[in-house]
This record gives C-alpha cells, sequence and structure tokens, in this order.
C-alpha cells in the first residue's frame, strides 16, 4: 500500500495519498491546502485519483475539495450529515468569521459499513460521529484514517456546530476501541509525540479512549 502524507492549510490538516501499487488508483483524503503540489506529487507517482475523500466537514479539511476536483477531475465523497450541516447558511456564517467559505456539494455521500475500493485495495467506511455529525474513519490493510475523531493523544473538540462529547465517547467506545490493537492511528492533525500510534498504544495512553472505555452507558 502506498501512504503519503503532508500537512496543508492554515490550520495544518494531515492530508493523506492512500494508494494501490498494482492498479496505480489513489484517493486523497483531506487535501486542504498545497493542492497544485498535492496533485504534482499524485501525477509524479504514476498514481490516477479516484476520489477526495473528506473524514468530516470542517472547512479547515474541505477548504482544498474545489481546487483539488478542478486538477484531477476526481469526485468528492464525505458523509451526508456534513455535507449538509456546514453548508447550511447559518453554520457557514460561523466558519466565515474565521475566514473559510463553505464546500462545494459532494458528488458522493460515503456511508457506514461501505467498502471504499481502491485498486485491489478496499476500506471500510466507519462512521464516527462526535466531532461532527458525519465524521467518519477509514479502515483497511491495518490503518485507520481518523481525521479529528482521534487524534495521537487526544480526540477531536466538541464545542463545534454539531459536536456531542457523549456521542465522540460512544464512538470511540463502540467503534474504535474494538479494532485490533496493531492498527496504526493516521490522525488529521499532528498534535501528539509521534505522527502517528497504534490502537493498543491509544487504549493505553490516550484519555479519551481511556474514559470511552470504562464508560457504561
Ligand atoms: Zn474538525
Ligand atoms: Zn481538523
Amino acid at each position: 500500500m502506498i501512504i503519503r502524507s503532508r500537512t496543508v492549510g492554515a490550520l495544518a490538516v494531515k492530508a493523506y495519498i492512500i494508494g494501490c501499487p498494482e492498479t496505480r488508483e489513489a484517493v486523497i483524503v483531506d487535501p486542504a491546502g498545497s493542492e497544485r503540489e498535492l496533485a504534482a506529487s499524485i501525477e509524479k507517482e504514476g498514481l490516477h485519483l479516484i476520489a477526495i475523500v473528506n473524514t468530516h466537514g470542517h472547512p479547515d479539511h474541505t477548504a482544498g475539495n474545489a481546487l483539488m476536483k478542478k486538477l484531477t477531475g476526481a469526485p468528492v465523497l464525505m458523509h451526508d450529515a456534513d455535507d449538509r450541516l456546514f453548508r447550511d447558511p447559518s453554520v457557514a456564517t460561523f466558519f466565515r468569521a474565521w475566514g473559510f467559505e463553505p464546500h462545494p456539494p459532494a458528488d458522493r455521500y460515503l456511508s457506514d459499513g461501505e467498502e471504499l475500493r481502491v485498486g485491489a485495495l478496499s476500506f471500510r467506511v466507519i462512521h464516527t460521529p462526535g466531532h461532527s455529525p458525519g465524521s467518519i474513519c477509514l479502515y483497511g490493510h491495518g490503518h485507520l484514517v481518523t481525521g479529528d475523531t482521534l487524534f495521537v493523544g487526544a480526540a477531536g473538540r466538541t464545542d463545534l456546530p454539531g459536536g456531542s462529547f457523549d456521542t465522540l465517547l460512544a464512538s470511540l467506545r463502540d467503534r474504535i476501541a474494538s479494532l485490533p490493537d496493531d492498527t496504526i492511528v493516521l490522525p488529521g492533525h499532528d498534535y501528539g509525540s509521534t505522527p502517528t500510534s497504534t490502537i493498543g498504544r491509544e487504549k493505553r495512553e490516550n484519555s479519551f479512549l481511556i474514559q470511552a472505555i470504562t464508560l457504561s452507558m
């Protein structure tokens, strides 16, 4: 599996290029800045972009959708809850104050349990609401792309529109903690002591995950 990461945009989002070495098909996750450089590196590696995937609809993660789509022709995929919420006029006004315009409508929605095929690779869409209603993780081949649901040593804030701390803990407990301990975590920001981690390490060290696991609801 080909995995490349680059920190992009005003709020230092981690964009990931994930490609199939056999077919050269690839997806890009949250290309939220440096779109021309990302598109050039995809081309340089001989990869064909089949989709732009957003882990969630926060505008710091979707800011590059329009230009990336224009440069590559690839469709934009995200969960419908975030596509709707973050284009809602009142929510768009909230984020416009931070300098972000709402994203253009997604081309296709990702739903929980769906398998996203990338050449010979396949990734399961796991709906993990909490940080936002339409947050998703991508799980496959021993890796979990977590967006802002889970960071190394932390988890995403829940004070933005549509966020819920209780829902985030439930997602961490029910959807994330049960994954194999050796699963490599690829977070949406590099906020921890290392750029990546494993589910096992986070279950031991991450206070959010520890709290989620011990929670009975
Ligand atoms: Zn976010
Ligand atoms: Zn973020």
